[in-house]
């Protein structure tokens, strides 16, 4: 089905810097520029600032930036990581591959991690937090990082969902060992395919993640360090990624405007929950990578949306422990399971216009009124 406001827009997205992209794109592939190359050195120190970390270091995939990141950080057999299910399976996942175990707690309102059920969960053996930036907006970190200091626990911050949100002027990915960011199209910096990074001040985890992504060869020398992973940031997706790191402050001000325009438009609603509104506390600054509401009469107000040309999507339907395969099901997690029946996400993307917004609105106050 055509949507009149489809969910996502890349071919508008790339229409909009058609030329600049295009510029780089030739430029790379006629210099046969393929393979961890000035492009991508490039790109890590721009995003490197961007956080206001010291170091950066491209992947393939936000996910393997996970992965990558509890290896280096020596999480493995006999650890448990504390994380929440109201996330990206790969959040887990990667908790998992590393033969450690996830402990799962609830999420609160904010939809990510509630810090004051983190404490109680902590074992002898829990060796990690993984916080999940959900949205757009981040954990309170400072409570979170208070009881990782107290109780010595390595922070690795899923920030897949949060580059250029902040949490009192500081930036998510620049709080724990590492942050964790995605380049997968529909994020706020999307790249043409996979990507992903790795954000740390600590030097030695920076190297040690620069060898696991590349076969953990020392490339000078050619000796190989550890056995490692071909988890290289491609130099065409980093070159793309840099043209287009530029661009992102004005998308996040578009988000932001279109997350106002949400607000005015559905907040006398009784039966709709909305995010906060951007400039609502001062201690957040949101990128709204979803804008997520919650109704009561979700799969609904879902239909009547869809059944009118709006396409949405509903992250997650099934609570991640209640996949039977996953052996999660001795969690129980009453915030996170309500979540699944509630949530739906509306269109938000900075070519989203005026004029679909108002069309949203006015779909989703037909169905209210
Ligand atoms: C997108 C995402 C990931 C995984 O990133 P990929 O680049 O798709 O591997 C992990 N966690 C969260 C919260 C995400 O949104």
């Amino acid at each position: 089905m055509q949507y009149k406001v489809p969910f996502v827009n890349y071919p508008a997205h790339y229409h909009s810097m058609k030329k600049e992209l295009d510029a780089v794109i030739e430029e790379v592939l006629s210099k046969g520029d393929l393979i961890l190359r000035s492009q991508l050195r490039q790109f890590e120190d721009t995003m490197a600032s961007f956080v206001a970390v010291k170091y950066a270091v491209g992947v393939n995939s936000g996910t393997d930036a996970l992965h990558l990141s509890l290896l280096a950080a020596g999480v493995g057999h006999g650890d448990e990581v504390i994380t929440v299910a109201h996330t990206f399976v790969a959040t887990v996942a990667v908790i998992v591959h590393c033969g450690a175990k996830p402990l799962l707690v609830d999420v609160g309102e904010d939809y990510n991690m509630d810090v004051e059920q983190l404490e109680q969960s902590i074992t002898p053996r829990t060796k990690a937090i993984m916080p999940v930036h959900l949205n757009g907006r981040l954990c309170n970190m400072e409570k979170l990082m208070d009881i990782a200091s107290k109780h010595n626990l390595i922070v690795i911050e899923d920030a897949a969902q949060a580059l250029g949100a902040s949490f009192d002027g500081k930036k998510a990915g620049s709080f724990g060992l590492t942050g964790c960011f995605s380049f997968y199209p529909a994020k706020v910096l999307g790249a043409a395919g996979d990507g992903g990074i790795v954000t740390t001040n600590n030097k030695e985890i920076a190297e040690r993640i620069g060898l696991l992504r590349d076969h953990g060869e020392n490339r000078t020398s050619g000796d190989i360090l550890c056995f490692g992973f071909n988890s290289r940031l491609d130099n065409l997706q980093a070159a793309i990624l840099d043209v287009k790191l530029k661009h992102l402050p004005q998308w996040i001000e578009r988000r932001r405007q279109l997350a106002s325009l949400y607000h005015e438009g559905l907040s006398d609603l009784s039966e709709l929950k909305l995010p906060p509104a951007p400039q609502s506390d001062t201690s957040y600054f949101d990128v709204y990578q979803n804008y997520v509401v919650r109704s009561q009469e979700r799969d609904r107000l879902v239909a009547h949306l869809r059944e009118s040309g709006i396409e949405i999507l509903i992250s997650w339907p099934k609570p991640m422990h209640h996949h039977k395969a996953l052996g999660l099901g001795h969690f129980h997690l009453p915030v996170t399971e309500q979540l699944s029946d509630e949530v739906l996400s509306l269109p938000m993307y900075p070519e989203l216009s005026d004029k679909q917004a108002e069309f949203v609105i006015q779909t989703v106050r037909n169905f209210c009124t």
